[in-house]
């Protein structure tokens, strides 16, 4: 994209979100639309850090070997059509904790396969070191990590056993990574008590991560709890400043959160991202060291939510399971809330998470107040977001557009 154009047909005002958003706009208009299963591998329970909000519940140590990896790939790969890619993500627990010569063995094994595929691996990075780092840069595998906003931020809630923050490990290895030039996927901020109480803290805090992806997991016990942990009105004010400071910012962070609420405002929503998606059910599978199978890690462990295990069924049944079904059905057949049926901002918000609700599937997402308060402060600034970016694709109809 000639950007120097993109910016004059914009008066010389330089809003880089908007201007982000009318590439992306181009380029989602543009893409081969490809479906992806993304795949999060459970293939170890136990960590290495003992993180205050951590959803890690098993007592049990459960490892993935290698032969249950193969079997459930193969299972995938003979039940899904061809065109679909996987996106293989190793999760945890700690995933390096399953060791150098699993995924070793692992990638020589995916190597050989005719499928699509693209994997990642989701690590806190305290255990990442150079021959790690060798076998993910040599196998394309994307890493990520989770960052919580500043030292203090972080380190009040992901530490290690003995009560250490873990947010200078975090840094160096995130700098090792950048320096090895590995392919590196960006952050999960967790949103918790500690790092809403200021958007700009938090905002300043992730500059140093301009250009990196930066997505949002919103703290919560379990479904099972009935606890939401952080306060709905505090959470959405929180949501409404951030988003402010990040539309007015002249070099913004990349938020994947706002990024993909604007696409859904614009009827776009061809986004991975799961929480205001119509059907993760359709797109997400968690699979355990075990071989049971839930729509996402926020189930895992939760056994009336499990769709069955794959290493001993058939992976039909699990994918007609009465619980994929019902979770399938609460948006198509609309077994939600009324709230949510007659709610303005459902073509947004889908009805948000189906695993953060208080009870049931039929339920409210527990952050539905938050959202509502954004949704409206976003709808109330898309005008000039979409006259912004017609005026850009105006003055850059032709030749042009097909080179993005
Ligand atoms: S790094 Fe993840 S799995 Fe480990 S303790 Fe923290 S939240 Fe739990
Ligand atoms: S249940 Fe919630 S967290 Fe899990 S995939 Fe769906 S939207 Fe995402
Ligand atoms: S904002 Fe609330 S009521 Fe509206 S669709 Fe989302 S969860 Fe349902």
């Amino acid at each position: 994209m000639d950007w120097d154009k993109v910016y004059k047909a914009y008066d010389g005002k330089r809003c880089s979100a908007e201007l982000d958003l009318m590439g992306q706009i181009n380029i989602l208009s543009n893409a081969k639309i490809v479906k992806t299963l993304n795949v999060l591998l459970i293939g170890i329970s136990k960590c290495n850090l003992a993180c205050n909000y951590c959803y890690c519940r098993h007592e049990q140590m459960q490892i993935m070997d290698v032969k249950s990896f193969i079997t459930i790939f193969n299972k995938l790969n003979r039940y899904f059509a061809s065109d679909v890619e996987f996106h293989l993500v190793f999760h945890g627990g700690e995933p390096l904790l399953l060791g150098k010569s699993f995924y070793r063995v692992v990638f020589s094994f995916l190597k050989g396969q005719q499928r699509a595929f693209h994997t990642s691996i989701q690590t806190n990075l305290t255990l990442l070191d150079e021959e790690f780092m060798s076998i993910f840069t040599a196998n394309n595998c994307t890493v990520g990590t989770s960052i919580d906003g500043s030292k203090l931020m972080h380190d009040t809630n992901r530490i290690y056993k003995d009560g250490r923050g873990t947010y200078d490990d975090v840094l160096r290895a995130v700098n090792a990574l950048e320096a090895d030039e590995a392919p590196f996927g960006g952050f999960v901020v967790t949103l918790n008590d500690t790092n809403i109480a200021s958007a700009e803290n938090l905002y300043d805090s992730l500059r140093c991560f301009r250009g990196a992806s930066i997505g949002f997991s919103i703290v919560f016990k379990s479904t099972d709890t009935s606890e939401t942990i952080l306060d709905s009105e505090q959470l959405g004010g929180f949501l409404v400043d951030l988003f402010d400071i990040w539309v007015h910012d002249d070099s913004p962070l990349r938020l994947t959160f706002f990024e993909n609420i604007i696409r859904n405002c614009l009827g776009i929503n061809l986004c991975p991202e799961c929480t205001f998606s119509k059907q993760c059910a359709d797109n997400f599978l968690a699979i355990n060291a075990l071989g049971d199978v839930f729509t996402c890690c926020d189930f895992e462990g939760m056994q009336k939510f499990s769709y069955g295990n794959i290493l001993s069924s058939d992976f039909q049944d699990i994918w007609e399971s009465p619980i994929r079904r019902a979770l399938l059905d609460r948006l198509s057949k609309r077994t939600i809330s009324q709230e949510c049926c007659e709610c303005e901002h459902f073509d947004i918000c889908n009805s948000g998470c189906m695993a953060k609700t208080t009870r049931g599937f039929s339920d409210r997402d527990c952050y539905c107040f938050a959202y509502r308060m954004l949704f409206s402060h976003i709808r109330g600034q898309l005008p000039a977001l979409i006259a912004c970016t017609h005026r850009i694709s105006e003055a850059l109809a032709g030749d042009e557009m097909k080179n993005i």
